[in-house]
C-alpha cells in the first residue's frame, strides 16, 4: 500500500479537528465537508481544503456518501477518515470506498457489518470461548415464543435492537406482563430508528460497570489491545464520563479482558483501531456486549496512559505499515479522565440545551486536554450530536487526574448554553465514584435530585462554611439527601466558582 497523502474527514466537530491535527503532523494534506450549517465550523478553518456537501441535515450532507466520493475525486483525496457516528460504520459506504481506488482509514466491509450486527457479532466470537450475557441467540419474531425465552432467562430482562447503537433501542421488561407490549414497542423503535427490526433479548445485568477494551490490529495479523476505558457513568444508556485505567480491574482480569477482546478482533480478521466491550458484574464476571468498528469518542483516555496516538495508528496501519510494538511493550502510565461536555441541561432529564456560546473560556494547564470544536460566539446546530467538547485529565493517578478534572470544570467557563460542566463536577466529588464503587446505575442512584446541582450559586468561602455548619448542624437533613451532602463537600478551593451560568 502506498503513503496517503491527502486524507477527506468525513466528519465534523471536535473528531474532525482531532483526526486533522494528526494528519498534519505526519505532512498529509487534509480536505474537511461541512454542511451549511457548518461554514464558519473550526474544522472547515482548520483544513488546507473545505467543500460544503450539502443542507443542514445528516442525511443531506455528512451522511451523502456519493457526493464525498465525489469530492474525493475532484481533489485528488488517497483516504478517507470516518471519524465516528454518521459514515463510520457503515459497511457500504466502506465497500464504495475501496471500489473507488480509496484508503477507508477503518476496518474491513465485511468486519464492519459482521460487528454491526450485535446478533451476528455474538455468533461469530461463540467459537472463541468469549463469555456473553444470557440471551437469544438469534433474532426474536413470535411474541408468544419470546415470552416464554424471557421466562426462562428470568426477569429483568432487556430486549436490544440487534443493529443498535448510541444506547438507543434499547428496553427493561422487569415484569413478564409488561412483555408484549414492550416488545413491539422495541421492534417498531428500531425499524424506526436502524431501518432493521430484528430484536433480541438478553438477561439484564442489574448494577454493572461497562468496561472497553481497545484494540488495535494491522495488516499483517498482529492484534494488540491498548487495556481498558471504564464508561459506567452513562444517561440514557449513553457514556459521559470515562476513565482509563479502571479502578477495580486487577492486572489479571485486565489479561483476561485484553485476551478476550483480542480474539474478538481475531474473529473478524480485525485491522485499525477498535473497541470491545463488555459488562462487569458485582462478582468481577464479564460478558460481551458488542464491538465498535472504529475510534471512539473516548479514545483519549487511552492515549494519555499509552503515549500511543490512535490516529496515527489508525492511518499507519492504513498505509499498510505492521504495529511498530507488541503486547509486552505496552505499559500503563498514570491515569486519565474524560468528561464529556454536552448542550445539555443536567438538571432538566439531560435535555439538549442549544444556543449560542456567549461566553466560552477554555481551562488549561498541566495534564489538561480540552478536543473541541466550538469558539466563543458560535451557534450551537440543532441537527447534530450535542457534544461540544472533551474535557480530558491526565495524572500521576487517579486521586490527581479528579483533582485535575475539578479545578479545569472549574476553569471551563461556558455561559449561554447549559452543560454537562456542573454534572462532571458532581460526580467527581461524589463519595461513590472517589472510592471507585461506582456501576451503570450511578445516576439513577444518586442524581435523583438534580437541583443539587443548582442549590450552591458560587458562594465564596465563608458562605461556605456557613452552608457546611448548616448542614451538620442536621437543619439541611431532611431535603438534602446524604448524596447532597457529599457533593456539597469542599474538596480544594475551586468549588465556590461552579456556576451554571
Ligand atoms: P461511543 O460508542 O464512541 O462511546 P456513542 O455511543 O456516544 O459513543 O456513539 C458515538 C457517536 O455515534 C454518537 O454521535 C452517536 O450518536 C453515534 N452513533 C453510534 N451508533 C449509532 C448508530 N447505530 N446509528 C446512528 N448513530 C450512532
Ligand atoms: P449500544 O450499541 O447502544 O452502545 P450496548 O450493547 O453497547 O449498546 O449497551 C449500551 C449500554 O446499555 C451499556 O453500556 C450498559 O450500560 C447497558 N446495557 C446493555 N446491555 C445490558 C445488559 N444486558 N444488562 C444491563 N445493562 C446493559
Ligand atoms: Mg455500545
Amino acid at each position: 500500500m502506498k503513503k496517503i497523502e491527502k486524507i477527506l474527514v468525513a466528519n465534523r466537530g471536535e473528531i474532525a479537528l482531532r483526526v486533522m491535527r494528526s494528519a498534519r503532523e505526519m505532512g498529509i494534506k487534509t480536505v474537511a465537508i461541512y454542511s451549511e450549517a457548518d461554514r464558519q465550523a473550526l474544522h472547515v478553518r482548520y483544513a488546507d481544503e473545505a467543500v460544503c456537501v450539502g443542507p443542514p441535515a445528516s442525511s443531506a450532507s455528512y451522511l451523502r456518501g456519493d457526493v464525498i466520493l465525489e469530492v474525493c475525486k475532484n481533489l485528488g483525496v488517497d483516504a478517507i477518515h470516518p471519524g465516528y457516528g454518521f459514515l463510520s460504520e457503515n459497511a457500504q459506504f466502506a465497500k464504495q470506498v475501496e471500489e473507488a481506488g480509496i484508503t477507508f482509514i477503518g476496518p474491513s466491509p465485511e468486519a464492519i457489518e459482521l460487528m454491526g450486527s450485535k446478533l451476528a457479532a455474538k455468533a461469530a466470537v461463540a467459537t472463541y470461548n468469549i463469555p456473553m450475557v444470557p440471551g437469544t441467540e438469534g433474532a426474536i419474531t413470535d411474541v408468544e415464543e419470546a415470552k416464554t425465552i424471557a421466562t426462562q432467562i428470568g426477569f429483568p430482562i432487556l430486549i436490544k435492537a440487534s443493529a443498535g447503537g448510541g444506547g438507543k433501542g434499547m428496553r427493561v421488561v422487569e415484569r413478564v406482563e409488561d412483555f408484549e407490549e414492550q416488545m413491539k414497542l422495541a421492534v417498531s423503535e428500531a425499524t424506526s430508528a436502524f431501518g432493521d427490526g430484528s430484536v433480541f433479548i438478553e438477561k439484564y445485568i442489574g448494577s454493572p460497570r461497562h468496561i472497553e477494551i481497545q484494540v488495535l490490529g494491522d495488516t499483517h495479523g498482529n492484534i494488540v489491545h491498548l487495556f481498558e476505558r471504564e464508561c459506567s457513568i452513562q444517561r440514557r444508556h449513553q457514556k459521559v464520563v470515562e476513565e482509563a485505567p479502571s479502578a477495580v480491574l486487577t492486572p489479571e482480569l485486565r489479561d483476561e479482558m485484553g485476551r478476550c477482546a483480542v480474539n474478538v478482533a481475531k474473529a473478524c480478521d480485525y485491522v485499525g483501531a477498535g473497541t470491545v466491550e463488555f459488562l462487569l458484574d458485582e462478582n468481577k464476571n464479564f460478558y460481551f456486549l458488542e464491538m465498535n468498528t472504529r475510534l471512539q469518542v473516548e479514545h483519549p483516555v487511552t492515549e494519555q496512559i499509552t503515549g500511543l496516538d490512535l490516529v496515527k495508528e489508525q492511518i499507519k496501519v492504513a498505509q499498510g505499515e505492521p504495529l511498530s510494538f507488541r503486547q509486552e511493550d505496552l505499559k500503563i502510565q498514570g491515569h486519565a479522565l474524560e468528561l464529556r461536555v454536552y448542550a445539555e441541561d443536567p438538571t432538566n432529564n439531560f435535555l439538549p440545551d442549544i444556543g449560542k456560546l456567549v461566553t466560552y473560556k477554555l481551562p488549561q494547564g498541566l495534564g489538561v486536554r480540552v478536543d473541541d470544536g466550538f469558539e466563543e460566539g458560535m451557534e450551537i446546530p440543532i441537527y447534530y450530536d450535542p457534544m461540544i467538547a472533551k474535557l480530558v485529565t491526565f495524572g500521576k493517578n487517579r486521586e490527581e487526574a479528579i483533582e485535575k478534572m475539578i479545578r479545569a470544570i472549574d476553569e471551563y467557563h461556558i455561559t449561554g448554553i447549559e452543560t454537562t460542566l456542573s454534572f462532571g463536577r458532581f460526580v467527581m466529588q461524589h463519595e461513590a465514584f472517589r472510592s471507585g464503587n461506582f456501576d451503570t446505575k450511578f445516576i439513577e442512584r444518586y442524581f435523583k435530585d438534580p437541583s443539587v446541582l443548582k442549590s450552591s450559586p458560587a458562594p465564596e468561602e465563608e458562605e461556605l462554611a456557613a452552608v457546611l455548619a448548616a448542614l451538620f448542624a442536621g437543619q439541611a437533613k431532611k431535603s438534602a439527601p446524604q448524596e447532597a451532602v457529599a457533593q456539597t463537600t469542599p474538596s480544594g478551593s475551586g468549588w465556590r466558582k461552579n456556576r451554571l451560568k
